[in-house]
């Protein structure tokens, strides 16, 4: 009875702790550096400590490099492209689609049902016009200024009036 006892305080400990903290669940296959960059992204920029992010390796289709799905309100999936190997334009990857993470948590991108600022997300639009894409890279390009101190892969130009 004892032992039962014991176990179930570990377990609840383990619980509490567990509601806490941010979560990035990466799959075995994810550089390390990769998940430490999640994280420190999670950490600065989504304050919010019971958000949960997975990040896998996927086979995705031709020519997508990443892609972010909204699970549930605070859990996001992250899948880079598996034969994405490149280790700077993976990191980019990985901050573009966690840029996706944090215009979903902030609810200006919404996946059930498509929405974009409210509106329905036309997918006829061209890629490089879409403006969630604009958004990711927007917060790529600042992710990268804040966390990395490398050049990035891309210069983002906004061809604002
Ligand atoms: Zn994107």
């Amino acid at each position: 009875m004892y032992k039962i006892k014991s176990f179930f305080i570990i377990l609840l400990t383990a619980l509490c702790l567990n509601v806490k903290s941010q979560q990035i669940i990466a799959s075995s296959e994810i550089d390390p550096l990769e998940v430490i960059l999640i994280h420190r992204a999670a950490k600065i920029y989504l304050k919010d400590t019971n958000v949960q992010i997975i990040v896998k390796n996927s086979p995705l289709y031709p020519g997508l490099e990443g892609m972010t799905q909204q699970i549930g309100p605070k859990l996001y999936s992250i899948d880079i492209a598996f034969d994405l190997k490149n280790k700077k334009e993976r990191k980019w990857t990985i901050l573009h689609e966690f840029g996706h993470v944090l215009d979903f948590y902030l609810g200006f991108l919404s996946q059930h049902p498509p929405r974009w600022m409210g509106k329905k997300i036309d997918h006829r639009l061209p890629w490089n016009l879409r403006p969630w894409e604009i958004s990711a890279d927007n917060w790529a390009a600042e992710l990268w200024a804040a966390l990395l101190d490398e050049p990035p892969p891309y210069v983002i130009w906004n061809m604002e009036n």
